[in-house]
């Protein structure tokens, strides 16, 4: 079976050796996985010769597009030159220094240090690594506790699956085991749909808001370190909070004295219209976390955007920092990174989703709206989520749901898939997070294909007595 490069024979050898992240083994053994064998613009093809619309970049993390010659050849020049060296005893690289002068040119005001990692995860951990030692430092060691959210994502890793919100990986972790990062707390996510019944979205956003100040007061301001966030949530399903929320969430870390780190690995690097969604929302940041859109995915890379309160402080009393990774600024991947904003600066990319593609996109998306299966959609720049509901109402919030036990998002995934667009599922919200590339002619060809099929999906629920 060597050489054989059959769907079948691929399929059998994944089964018997591969482990794939968040996946059940049994049921992927059962069907098979996909093999996507190549790339180009917008689009993958599997090895079946299926050729599929890429609507979640890779994951989240292609806003270049894929294809893209030139990362090849900075990467493969920077590979024939200095294929690897670290950055610890005293040495560094130029890309690396390069990378972190051009991150503080496109980063938010007051950022001009970074720490690169070679993930979003390992960045998370980094972070958590800064916030204890920039208290250490100020003499204010009791400041340890965490805030967080529900729903919320920040890697993979016991520190990134500890700050994230994700009761599946929370059950894995063990709460009662030792292995779960202790000081860590969670509060309500500002999911307006969820929670926001009887109010406007802007009181909602406000109450969403309080329950940070509620969790300080509970664990005493003096206790507590930083509160996490994403600006708006990916993973948990493109939720995007209320106006309100992110002023009332500054205010309230101000008053405390709290550290507040966003986690960008989505938002970042353009997905918003802007280079980072903290100036989409007008969100004053101590840390930031950055990863995928850095390098368009083309090679592994992550890091954190350290503010200038924090940066200054461990530079001028820190000593040495006892923390890094053997990847940390690898000269590869900073060479790809380099060329990938390089990309995203001369074509414009930026702004273009912020002012032509994106509010395009926003608008096609919501066309939509009009499909018997789609209560409710939101989105912005080149992120945009629909909700599915059994039967609509007045609002919302009036909208039949479908069952729990009728898992519609993974049924219409699956439609999606098999008629060559991908678009992914989480609940009952189907969510892209497309190239930022795309011309309006290429969003006009995917809304029209996931139109195709919300009706597959609609017909085979009605065949099924599902509606
Ligand atoms: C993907 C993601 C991470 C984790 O990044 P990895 O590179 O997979 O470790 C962290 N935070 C957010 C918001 C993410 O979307």
């Amino acid at each position: 079976m060597n050489n054989e490069t059959s769907t079948a024979c691929m399929q059998s050898t994944d089964a018997q050796h591969y482990l794939h992240p968040f996946t059940d083994h049994k049921k992927l053994a059962a069907r098979g996985a996909r093999v996507i064998v190549k790339a180009d613009d917008i689009y993958l093809w599997d090895s079946e010769g299926k050729r599929l619309l890429d609507g979640m970049s890779g994951l989240w993390c292609v806003n270049v597009g894929y294809g893209r010659q030139s990362i090849s050849d900075a990467v493969y020049t920077q590979m024939e030159q200095l294929p690897y060296y670290n950055s610890f005893f005293n040495t560094t690289n130029l890309p690396a220094l390069r990378l972190a002068q051009t991150l503080s040119e496109i980063a938010p005001k007051g950022f001009q240090h970074v720490f690169f990692t070679g993930s979003g995860s390992e960045a998370n951990d980094t972070n958590l690594r800064l916030i204890r030692r920039y208290w250490d430092v100020r003499g204010l060691a009791a400041k340890r506790l965490i805030i967080s959210r529900q729903n919320a994502y920040h890697g993979s890793t016991i520190g990134g699956a500890s700050l994230g919100g994700m009761a599946g990986m929370h059950n894995q972790l063990g709460e009662q085991d030792a292995c779960v990062i202790p000081g860590i707390h969670h509060i309500g996510q500002p999911y307006y749909l969820e929670s926001g019944q009887g109010l406007s979205e802007q009181e909602f956003g406000l109450k969403a808001a309080s329950w940070l100040e509620q969790k300080i007061l509970e664990l005493g301001a003096e206790n507590v370190a930083a509160f996490f966030a994403e600006p708006l949530q990916g993973a948990g399903g493109v939720i995007i909070p209320p106006a309100s929320y992110w002023p009332e969430i500054q205010r309230i870390c101000r008053k405390y004295d709290i550290l507040l780190v966003v986690d960008e690995v989505i938002c970042g690097f353009g997905r918003t219209g802007h280079w980072f969604a903290c100036e989409y929302f007008g969100i004053e940041a101590d840390l930031i976390t950055f990863a995928k859109g850095v390098t368009s995915g083309y090679l592994p890379l992550g890091g954190v955007l350290v503010g200038e309160r924090v940066a200054q402080l461990l530079i001028a009393e820190g000593g040495d920092f006892n923390h890094g990774f053997t990847y940390s600024g690898h000269p590869a991947a900073c060479a790809a990174a380099l060329e990938n904003i390089r990309i995203l600066r001369d074509e414009h990319l930026v702004e273009q989703v912020r002012e032509v593609t994106g509010p395009y996109l926003q608008q096609q998306f919501a066309s939509l709206l009009d499909h018997p299966l789609v209560g409710m959609v939101d989105g912005c720049g080149f992120l945009a989520a629909l909700v599915l509901v059994k039967q609509k109402g007045a609002s919302i919030f009036d909208a039949v749901m479908f069952d729990k036990t009728v898992d519609v998002g993974m049924i219409c995934r699956e439609h999606m898939f098999n008629n060559g667009m991908i678009m992914r599922a989480v609940g009952n919200r189907m969510i892209i997070a497309p190239p930022l590339t795309m011309s309006r002619e290429q969003i006009d060809e995917m809304i029209a294909l996931i139109r195709f099929c919300l009706d597959r999906t609609l017909a085979d629920l009605q065949q099924k007595n599902l509606l």
